[in-house]
């Protein structure tokens, strides 16, 4: 990777990806791109431009303009936002990425777009996970994410397109809030815990599923992209996680650092749907053995610097 367009830039990936990134690369490589304008720390430190992933054209004279060779492509519909207007999730989720892949192709670029542990289904085994197994999502978003993945391998197989991707469990952070996916409760039980000591669950008690703190989720990016394409087998896409948990199992942690905070349930039936369809837990042997991916953060870890992170930013603004 040295010259990077992201797409989708300001949202809860792409807004510390970016940072990572232009760490890494020089901040004059990695052009971040939105729809939108938002996180001035983003659009700042480094080339911002604004993208409508639906508009292939201008995607490629950016592209051209910034003589980019790797694309991330992060803009997307997430999951409960995806289930409330299906046909625009469509048209967003495979439209976009047919563009990106589309100025790959032409570009030969390296790509990588994140698939999902909303790739599964309700008759995916749901323990362990395997990497390859049965992929029927009853979920639009899900059903996106299946297609995209082997939309990915076409262009790898028929064009020679250095496509890469992970399966993403919920990601847990605190720097920008998450935009509309079914594990969003595993962030803003955090932020409830700290400034009210109290959150409402909208997902049941008991319900497991697979999160990674978003240190280790930018890190297995960086660590996929730059791993030898030869020991590659399974690049679209690798199971990837820390943690399998439910509401409680975050509360119990929560409570060794704020002892008094209180969660409750108000069960919303969508979500809770789609999250009952989705694993409890992936096996993550593929991703280990083929570009060694490993997780630092546990839901111990995790948790302490959540609190200490939520802290500054809520109540000292000078902080970031
Ligand atoms: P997000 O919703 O926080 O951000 C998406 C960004 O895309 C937003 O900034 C939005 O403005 C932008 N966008 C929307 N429509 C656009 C368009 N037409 N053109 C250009 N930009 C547009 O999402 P995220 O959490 O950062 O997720 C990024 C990717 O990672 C998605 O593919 C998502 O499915 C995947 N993923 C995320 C998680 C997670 O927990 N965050 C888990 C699994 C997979």
């Amino acid at each position: 990777m040295k010259r990077i367009l992201v797409t989708g830039a300001l949202g809860q990936i792409g807004s510390e990806l970016v940072m990572v990134l232009r760490d890494v690369y020089g901040a004059e490589n990695v052009l971040a791109t939105d729809v939108r304008r938002g996180d001035r720390e983003v659009m700042e430190s480094g080339p911002f431009e604004l993208l409508d992933v639906m508009d292939r054209k201008r995607m490629g004279e950016l592209a051209e303009n910034y003589k980019v060779d790797t694309i991330i492509h992060l803009a997307a519909l997430l999951s409960a936002t995806a289930e409330k207007d299906p046909l625009r999730a469509w048209n967003l989720n495979m439209g976009g990425l047919l563009n990106a892949l589309e100025v790959a192709r032409e570009r030969n670029a390296q790509f990588f777009t994140p698939s999902s542990i909303g790739s599964f289904g309700p008759t995916t085994p749901k323990e362990q996970t395997p990497q390859v197994t049965i992929q029927r999502p009853t979920t639009m978003y899900g059903i996106n994410k299946v297609a995209g993945e082997l939309l990915c391998d076409y262009y790898y197989l028929k064009y020679g397109v250095d496509t890469r991707g992970l399966r993403f469990p919920g990601l847990i952070s605190y720097k920008t809030s998450p935009g509309g996916g079914t594990t969003d409760y595993a962030v803003e039980i955090y932020e409830g815990a700290v400034r009210k000591g109290e959150y409402i669950s909208y997902i049941a008690k008991g319900t497991f599923m697979d999160m990674m703190y978003m240190s280790d989720a930018i890190k297995a990016v960086i660590t996929l992209m730059e791993a030898d394409g030869k020991r590659l087998k399974h690049r679209n896409a690798y199971n990837v996680t820390a943690m399998s948990v439910d509401p409680e199992s975050i509360a119990a942690e929560i409570r060794k650092w704020i002892p008094e905070f209180r969660l409750s349930y108000q069960v919303d039936p969508i979500r809770q749907a789609i999250a009952e369809s989705w694993p409890n837990s992936m096996d993550v042997t593929a991703a280990m053995e083929e570009w060694g991916f490993k997780a630092e953060y546990d839901l111990s870890r995790m948790t302490e610097e959540m609190i200490k992170k939520l802290k500054e930013k809520f109540f000292s603004p000078m902080a970031k």
